[in-house]
């Protein structure tokens, strides 16, 4: 019989093997929440659970002597938001929800806005449709319309990170929510050009497609076209036409209604775009395109002249140096082209999506901040799990897999610190006559701990500090110096060799086709991350690190006469201008994702932090139809659980005593070793303390601590042994 307990660290054997058993049972009791000490553990149930989530539970949960024993995702909001109201711990309180792509991260984050959300309206006596918790909720379906896509993992995959920011005023049961912010991480926009096999565009173009009415789509030159490149009708689903209909209902309850048309016209323009392909002219010195009509189309909807467009993608400026005069020449190649024409896709789709979440941060705003009282945040992040495929990892998984690494770094800091503060809250019967000392064992602990926390900022700094993967990137993009995919491999895998702890030097991988026998080339580093070893592909990468947009993009987009593109460049325009005559030296794209993410654990480090780690039982698609039994894939699971830390969170509790049990257990179990058999007058604590004093031999595996009874396996290997000498 399996232990089946609500917190792990109450476990009696704290290891991976009985952590997962125990995780195994209570899945197959649709108990999808444990707590991992502080921590909460959510497995993904694969499934609706509706009933987990009803209305009555939400108000069982507001109780909160109730929160907490029972591990939940309200648990955890109720907890935190005690936290916030009565000011215990930090000002200010994050909840960080992670886990790999498809284990219910979002699903968690939303069911946890949800129940502050409730909370508010719980406090509010008259609902007002345009109070923050309202609209808050309502815009979640806009921004996974623009920013989630289906993957192979997840059919429903946010492709950005984003911070949820709620703002409180006021002090205990007066504690009111007055306003919101939504901050989003590096929107994975080159899906909006191309797709892996099996993946889908963001769902907002098949919403559109399956659901624009017929004369809203002839406006658009969207009929009887056989098929679009960047999001093919074919692969609309069942949802699509259903969620179009949510998509535009939440415009309008955000009053965005007058960014509703606009966005169609921008996003068909797009779909335009994609479907424009590259000839070379008959006399060989230009380019042409047989598919003339979409670029009059897109020129049309973005408000452009289609001869000064068409020639923006397939002609080039060159200024050697900023006094001599520009130089003009066609692409050299029909990739060079698609290129542009990529880049200025790619260009439209992120400014759309920031300018819709401005818009949506607009509304959110406090307006009445009546400046008495400083205001409170409880933070909400869901950033992209850690990812890792077989073959071409590039800079988005680079990126993904470092914010993952830095959240982990913290964690670990943070952790660390909060052990301590329990060991030293835990007092130690100290034995008479060995007169061991407790702290010097858990030193020995916490030293392993700071080497894990030393490997940690090692790795990060492999990544990040001066001599990294990043400096290498970092420097080729701004000499542009033309470093090929496998001399920036080189370099990278050269100015590491130093610091090989982190990083080797990887063959290249089976699945890369290789030109002829002798050695490729390579094109790929490994980096040994805290959640497996990632291979990584140099392969355009400093393209993509670069994001060049060319300053001829830019003033043709400023002539547009569309007020909606007008908006789009905002100041963004501006701002390219500016940094653009900064001897070329654009922020690249690793730069400013780093300091994104510096802000960000700034942010935390003002924050109590509180972690919901989810888990997915099995990566199968076909969750459905599996029994819950079939759905438990042990390995899988298990690497989740030491990937997020969980396995850590408990082994660091047990301090070099993995078992652990209460004293009145531990009294029942060994009473026969016990002097004070039957004296039923002194309690359980103090029957451990004998049965420690007697047993010299066991002082150092046995701690008899003021909360609990910790032991070493060979500690009740040896008190079973002498029970059963004494009987
Ligand atoms: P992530 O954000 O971690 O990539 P999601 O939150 O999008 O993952 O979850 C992936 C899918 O798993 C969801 O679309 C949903 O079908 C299912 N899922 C996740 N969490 C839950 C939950 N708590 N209840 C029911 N289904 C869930
Ligand atoms: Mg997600």
């Amino acid at each position: 019989m399996h232990e089946n307990i609500e917190d792990l660290t109450h476990l009696k054997k704290l290891d991976s093997s009985t952590v997962l058993q125990c995780l195994k049972s209570r899945y197959k009791q649709k108990q999808f929440y444990t707590w991992a000490g502080p921590t909460l553990v959510a497995l993904n149930p694969l499934k609706d659970v509706p009933e987990l989530y009803s209305k009555r539970m939400m108000q069982l949960f507001a109780h909160e002597s109730f929160t907490y024993k029972t591990p939940h995702i309200f648990a955890l909001g109720q907890r935190t938001l005690r936290h916030l109201q009565w000011g215990l711990g930090k000002t200010h309180q994050a909840i960080v929800v992670n886990g790999e792509s498809g284990a219910g991260k979002t699903c968690n984050a939303l069911y946890l806005l949800s129940f502050l959300a409730a909370m508010e309206t719980n406090n509010n006596e008259v609902p007002n449709s345009n109070n923050i918790e309202v609209l808050l909720c309502k815009s979640n379906p806009l921004l996974e319309a623009l920013g989630n896509a289906q993957t192979l993992k997840n059919e429903n995959s946010s492709r950005f990170g984003k911070l949820i920011r709620l703002v409180y005023l006021g002090e205990g049961a007066s504690t009111q929510l007055v306003s919101a912010h939504i901050e989003t991480y590096l929107l994975e926009s080159t899906r909006v050009s191309r797709q892996a096999a099996g993946e889908r565009n963001f769902h907002i173009f098949y919403q559109m497609l399956a659901g624009l009415s017929d004369s809203v789509k002839v406006e658009l030159d969207l009929k009887d076209v056989p098929v679009w490149e960047i999001a093919s009708e074919r692969d609309c689903n069942a949802v699509d036409e259903a969620q179009f209909h949510t998509t535009v209902a939440a415009l309008e309850q955000l009053s965005l209604e007058d960014t509703t048309n606009q966005l169609w016209k921008l996003l068909a323009a797009l779909l335009h775009l994609g479907n424009v392909k590259f000839v070379v002219s008959k006399e060989g010195s230009s380019w042409t395109t047989d598919q003339q009509h979409h670029v009059e189309s897109a020129a049309r909807l973005l408000g452009l002249n289609s001869n000064e467009l068409f020639q923006m993608v397939t002609v080039r400026n060159f200024q050697a140096g900023s006094n001599s005069p520009a130089v003009v020449r066609p692409c050299s190649s029909q990739n060079e082209c698609a290129a542009r024409r990529d880049t200025l896709i790619k260009l439209l789709y992120r400014l759309m999506f920031d300018t819709v979440l401005g818009s949506v941060n607009q509304k959110l705003q406090h307006t009445n901040d009546n400046g008495l009282s400083t205001p409170k945040y409880l933070c909400i992040l869901d950033l992209y799990g850690f990812e890792s495929f077989v073959y071409g990892n590039s800079l988005e998984q680079l990126c993904i897999n470092y914010a993952n690494e830095r959240l982990q770094y913290y964690f670990t800091i943070n952790y660390l610190k909060e052990q301590q503060v329990h060991l030293a809250n835990e007092v130690f019967f100290i034995h008479p006559t060995t007169k061991h000392l407790t702290s010097i064992e858990t030193g020995l602990n916490l030293i392993n701990l700071e080497e894990n926390v030393l490997d940690k900022h090692n790795l990060i700094s492999f990544l990040d500090g001066p001599v990294s993967v990043f400096g290498v990137l970092n420097e080729e993009c701004y000499l542009n110096r033309g470093c090929d995919d496998s001399q920036v491999c080189i370099r990278i895998q050269s100015s590491l060799t130093e610091r090989t702890k982190g990083v080797k030097s990887m063959p290249p991988s089976p699945r890369m086709p290789r030109a002829s026998k002798t050695k490729a080339p390579p094109v790929e580093f490994a980096i040994g991350h805290y959640a497996g070893l990632v291979s990584y592909s140099t392969v355009s990468m400093l393209d993509k690190n670069r994001d060049y947009v060319p300053g001829e993009m830019m003033s043709l987009l400023s002539k547009s006469k569309s007020p909606f593109i007008k908006l789009l460049l905002g100041k963004d325009a501006l701002i390219f201008n500016a940094t653009h005559t900064m001897n070329g030296r654009r922020h690249t794209v690793l730069a400013k994702f780093k300091n994104s993410l510096d802000n960000l654990m700034r942010i935390l480090n003002a924050c109590d932090v509180h972690y919901v780690r989810c888990i997915r039982p099995s990566v199968s698609e076909m969750q459905y139809t599996l029994s819950p039994s079939q759905r438990w894939d042990e390995d899988y699971v298990d690497s989740q659980l030491n990937a997020c830390g969980v396995i850590d969170t408990i082994k660091v509790s047990s301090f070099g005593y993995p078992i652990r049990m209460s004293h009145e257990e531990f009294a029942t179990r060994y009473q026969y070793l016990s002097t004070s058999r039957g004296d039923c007058k002194i309690d359980a604590k103090e029957i451990c303390r004998r049965i420690a004093e007697n047993y010299p031999q066991m002082a150092s595996e046995i701690r008899v601590g003021n909360s609990q009874m910790y032991a070493t396996e060979k500690g009740i290997e040896l008190a079973e042994r002498w029970k059963l000498q004494i009987r």
